[in-house]
């Protein structure tokens, strides 16, 4: 049984992250417009009437837009906690609505999912831990800081996707408003590269090795590039080594740089999705 992880989108325009074992697949997040969606999972390979849920990490537009009406047009049920479903409101009507408390557990076919408290201006937004084929992904996309239980979270994870959205430098030169930059900089807005780099060094210090995907990179105020150095560079100085890094690109394309694709079989490591 391989357990293959496919990312779809990943940044402020838009979010979705394919899981599949065997006939089951799941989706977290659906941040992207219905086209776009159903465009991108049938490139994935995968027909939309063939997800078995949609899982959300919180409201935001960029993780939730779409999951409404894909969840109507396909007959899926959406999984979230309870505040997530009420600041969704009438995006959801008509959709069936699975809650999953934070902390609980809950069964999709083969996959064991938990989701845990993350530090985000939205209702009540998690992470995600999924173990399944004998392998977990932590999944921890919009947080604007970190503690140790989200440690304690992500630390069985041999993929972990975390959110490296931008450069401390870069922000503050990018052109947004001082309100928007403010925020992104705040405990409750996005982790910036050296803080990615700080937790993972914390998950790392067991020395396990493990895949990273850095997530949710900023447009304005971050690269590929500077993600990558500025989260190795805080991994080099704790002495971690274990960590294998690659950067997502925003959308997944039919040309390079494709996208990142995970196999718990170890065999389509970050191979491109499409290529
Ligand atoms: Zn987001
Ligand atoms: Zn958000």
């Amino acid at each position: 049984m391989t357990l293959v992880v496919s990312a779809l989108a990943s940044s402020s325009q838009g979010n979705a992250i394919l899981l599949r074992l065997e006939q089951t697949a799941i989706l977290i997040d659906c941040g992207l417009s219905m086209r776009a969606i159903e465009r991108h999972l049938r490139l994935a390979g995968l027909d939309p009437a063939d997800l078995h849920a949609i899982l959300l990490t919180h409201e935001h537009g960029d993780h939730a837009l779409s999951a409404g009406k894909l969840a109507r047009r396909y007959g899926l049920p959406v999984v979230c906690n309870a505040a997530t479903h009420a600041a969704l409101g009438e995006q959801l009507a008509g959709a069936a609505v699975e809650l999953l408390p934070i902390g609980a557990a809950a069964g999709i076919g083969p996959f064991d999912i938990t989701s845990f408290r993350l530090p985000h201006d939205a209702a009540a937004p998690v992470g995600y831990s999924i173990a399944a084929a004998g392998v977990t992904v932590g999944l921890a996309v919009d947080l604007g800081s970190w503690t140790e239980e989200i440690v304690e979270h992500l630390r069985p994870a041999d993929l972990l996707i975390v959110a490296a959205n931008h450069d401390r430098e870069q922000l503050q030169v990018a052109p947004y408003p001082q309100a928007t930059r403010r925020r992104i900089f705040s405990s409750l807005g996005h982790l910036d590269n050296v803080q990615t780099g700080e937790l993972l060094a914390r998950i790392g210090a067991d020395g396990r090795e493990r895949d990273v995907w850095l997530a949710h990179l900023s447009e304005q105020a971050n690269t590929p590039e500077r993600a990558r150095k500025g989260v190795g560079r805080v991994l080099q100085m704790a002495g971690i080594s274990g960590l294998r890094l690659v950067t997502l690109p925003r959308r997944a394309t039919l040309a390079p740089p494709g996208t990142a694709v995970w196999s718990s079989d170890g065999m389509l490591k970050q191979k491109s999705l499409f290529g």
